[in-house]
């Protein structure tokens, strides 16, 4: 039975995961789960281990109190990778929806990832 409002803050494990992308919204959305789990916010997961369907770490995948999903543009690569292993994110951000440029002509990294973990933040109290 679930207990609690189920985004991890009654105890289950919040991970983050994310596209970590080629393009530059990509590497911003890996650089916000980055400095998300230095916050504190949760866990930093590897993605392609949830697309490789590796045993061991799909267990602690499943048993996660929250997923966050960082994407960096619209394909949504992350939160269908999850989709796929028939998990949901329970928090999705999009560095596209965002404003912030796949290739943008000056690159921002510092401030486009910090716009992503503020969303995050966002979403997370709202979740609560
Ligand atoms: S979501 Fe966009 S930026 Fe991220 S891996 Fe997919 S295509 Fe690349």
């Amino acid at each position: 039975m679930t207990t609690g409002c189920g985004c991890g803050c009654d105890g289950g494990e919040t991970l983050i995961f994310t596209c970590a992308g080629a393009a530059h919204s990509g590497q911003a959305a890996n650089r916000a789960g980055v400095q998300a789990m230095q916050q504190g916010i949760g866990n930093l997961f590897c993605i392609a281990a949830v697309a490789a369907d590796i045993a061991d770490k799909m267990t602690r995948v499943r048993k996660a109190g929250k997923r966050i999903a960082i994407d960096g543009c619209s394909d949504h690569c992350c939160r269908k990778v999850l989709e796929k292993a028939g998990l949901t994110a329970d928090v999705h951000v999009v560095a596209t929806d965002l404003g912030i440029e796949k290739k943008p002509a000056q690159p921002d990294m510092a401030g486009d990832a910090n716009k992503i973990v503020d969303k995050i933040k966002a979403l997370m109290g709202a979740a609560c």
